[in-house]
This record gives structure tokens, C-alpha cells and sequence, in this order.
């Protein structure tokens, strides 16, 4: 049965089922349908790692922020280019 998951992005009902699922190394791709108004949405599940660095104690507290942002823009970017651009339901692998 549909577990709650992330909202709909059309009708913001919590209730979807996973037509399809995708492993890759460091990612999970699910191509989901809204069980409400059947909508289909990608969500995209991953490990987002922030690694401290190796010269972490000399960074100041601006530093290690940015060093997070752009480790999480980096997870980003991957998650929407699956969203926009490798659509099971456009381009069948
Ligand atoms: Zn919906």
C-alpha cells in the first residue's frame, strides 16, 4: 500500500506509487503517480555527503557554509537534470 511520501506537486496529496525505480551508484530515481489525481512526478533519493575537510580547523565558520552549499547545489543539479532530462516515460532506456 502507499506509504505517505513526498507531496504531489499538482494536488499536494501524499499518497503515490513508484511505477519506477532506478538505482544508480549514488542515487535512487522513483517515477511516481499520485494515487489522488494521477499525476506523475520523479523524486529523486540520495546521500547527500559533507565531508569536513582536511584542513576543516582553519576554516572559518563562512567557509565550511559554502563548502555545504556547494556540496548540496552539486546533489541538486544531479537530481534535475534526472527530473528534466532522463524521463523513463520520454527516452525509454
Ligand atoms: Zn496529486
Amino acid at each position: 500500500m502507499a506509504r505517505s511520501t513526498l507531496a504531489c506537486p499538482n494536488c499536494q496529496g501524499r499518497r503515490s506509487r513508484t511505477l519506477n525505480s532506478r538505482s544508480q551508484p549514488d542515487r535512487v530515481n522513483r517515477r511516481r503517480e499520485c494515487a489522488d489525481c494521477s499525476a506523475r512526478f520523479s523524486t529523486v533519493e540520495m546521500v547527500v555527503v559533507v565531508r569536513g575537510s582536511r584542513s576543516g580547523q582553519n576554516m572559518t565558520s563562512e567557509e565550511v557554509a559554502l563548502r555545504q552549499a556547494k556540496t548540496k547545489l552539486a546533489a541538486l543539479r544531479s537530481a534535475l537534470r534526472y527530473v528534466l532530462e532522463d524521463d523513463p516515460e520520454e527516452e525509454p532506456t
